[in-house]
């Protein structure tokens, strides 16, 4: 085997990346960029767009069908009813702890450091507000009304909600279901395989992903904004490297150091994406593959976790009011502060891990606690790169939990959690196709086509 060949994927996505970064920052400061350029046109709003909007396209994709069967399969496969709902109100609990603790040390951290204090220039932001759900609506909307537009519309809470019961009305019919069990488990099957397929491209498209976003930044704009800059990626690394994984040791004694390692992939691929949804299929595989949660258990966690838990987000939150309470010197007071928590961690349940959604729970908090909306404008600039920092939090966050819930259900297998060749996937075996199978199901299909005749 040559030594490219066995180079491993996660390997290859971390040059992808690194590379990514040094050509958009070439791109950028070389300003080569400019609006109308070749290179504007038909580099980076050209190739690059399109290679890292397939990518997206192709993850996007996956995610219905992927939830939808693992889900079937993972509440089949639970061998006790009861377990789910303990695995469902361990998982909701230590999410909302979790996205509860991060805000509020994000808090803390942007108030000793008073950033925005007496940066007065607040004129020319703008920014127009747009609605978050009432959390009425949220409960009433895990019901889908239609399972097939949950579906179409890529409502996560509702496609969670129809599965497990698919999945428990097939255990209710019991034997005359096998059939359905069965093909469920293929379909997964198959769907995990796909996920492999995309991912034997994702070195090209995450250096495309991230090249763009890089040659786009206003770079200008991080260092006017150092402070707020600063704080939030400082807040985001606390929480990353500190708070989930003592919470991490504290509830299943494992090891920080290889989750930290294993969960890299995940957080390259949420960092080019921006968006928890579209990593859901990187983040299962990597969590039942890599870490040994049992796909019971993470086929309902990380869709759910993706949905529901934003850690990053709410830390965006936390420093941004800070930071803009400062700019137009509002003084939020303790009940203030709480107020935000309390509305960022109710925001972050009813809105969908996609790129941007953090902007749209953030004007709800300003509303609720009397910030002006348009100030959000201040931080639009930069929020881009903000985004892609705070998603790789979040899915972090995702794994984190799926590994505590697992572990806490003795559904972890910890011989793999402990392996670190475990689930390391080679471009090669990405996507493989054995000749031998190639030729059976061709023979297959032919024996078939001539009974019909
Ligand atoms: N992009 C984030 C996510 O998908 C949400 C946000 O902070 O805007 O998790």
């Amino acid at each position: 085997m040559s030594k490219e060949k066995k180079m491993s994927l996660t390997v290859k996505v971390l040059l992808g990346m690194a590379l990514g970064i040094i050509t958009g920052l070439i791109i950028n400061l070389a300003g080569l960029n400019e609006p109308g350029s070749f290179i504007n046109v038909y580099i980076v709003n050209g190739l690059f767009h399109v290679v890292g909007k397939m990518f997206v396209n192709a993850l996007k994709m996956l995610v219905v069908p992927l939830v939808f069967f693992s889900l079937i399969c993972g509440v089949c496969g639970i061998g006790n009813i009861k377990m789910l709902g303990r695995v469902g109100g361990k998982a909701f609990a230590l999410y909302m702890l979790t996205t509860a603790v991060a805000i509020a040390t994000a808090i803390a951290i942007a108030a000793f450091f008073n950033i925005g204090h007496g940066m007065n220039q607040v004129t020319d932001a703008t920014f127009a507000g747009k609605e978050s759900p009432p959390l009425t609506q949220v409960l009433i909307d895990i019901i889908p009304n239609n399972p097939i537009a949950a579906m179409a519309d890529g409502n996560m809470l509702q496609i969670i909600f129809f599965a497990i019961l698919v999945g428990i009305s097939m255990l209710m019919v019991g034997r005359k279901a096998k059939g359905f069990i069965a093909g469920a488990e293929v379909a997964n099957e198959i769907m995990m395989k796909m996920v492999n397929i995309i991912m034997a491209v994702a070195p090209y498209a995450v250096f495309a992903l991230i090249a763009k976003a890089v040659a786009n930044l206003g770079l200008g704009l991080l260092t006017s904004l150092a402070g707020y800059v600063g704080v939030l990626v400082g807040s985001l690394m606390f929480h990353l490297f500190i708070t989930l994984m003592v919470v991490l040791w504290v509830f299943s004694r494992l090891s920080p150091k290889m989750f930290l390692k294993k969960i890299r992939n995940v957080q390259v691929f949420a960092f080019s994406t921006a968006s928890s949804n579209a990593t859901i299929p990187v983040t299962m595989r990597t969590v039942t593959d890599r870490m040994g949660v049992d796909n019971s258990v993470a086929s309902f966690t990380v869709p759910f976790g993706a949905t529901i838990n934003m850690d990053g987000t709410a830390i965006m939150q936390g420093v941004a009011t800070v930071f803009i309470a400062n700019v137009y010197n509002v003084d939020l007071g303790i009940t203030g502060y709480l107020t935000v928590i309390l509305m960022s961690v109710l925001a972050s349940i009813g809105t969908a891990g996609v790129p941007g959604v953090g902007l749209i729970m953030l004007s709800m908090v300003f509303t609720q606690v009397g910030l002006p909306v348009e100030g959000i404008g201040l931080v639009l600039g930069v929020d881009r790169l903000m985004d892609m920092i705070r998603t790789a939090v979040n899915v972090s966050g995702d794994a984190t939990v799926s590994c505590i819930v697992a572990k806490s259900e003795k559904k972890l297998d910890v011989d793999v959690y402990y392996d670190p060749d475990a689930g390391v996937l080679t471009t090669d075996e990405a996507i493989k196709l054995d000749e031998n199978v190639e030729r059976e199901v061709a023979e297959l299909v032919k024996q078939v086509k001539s009974k019909e005749d």
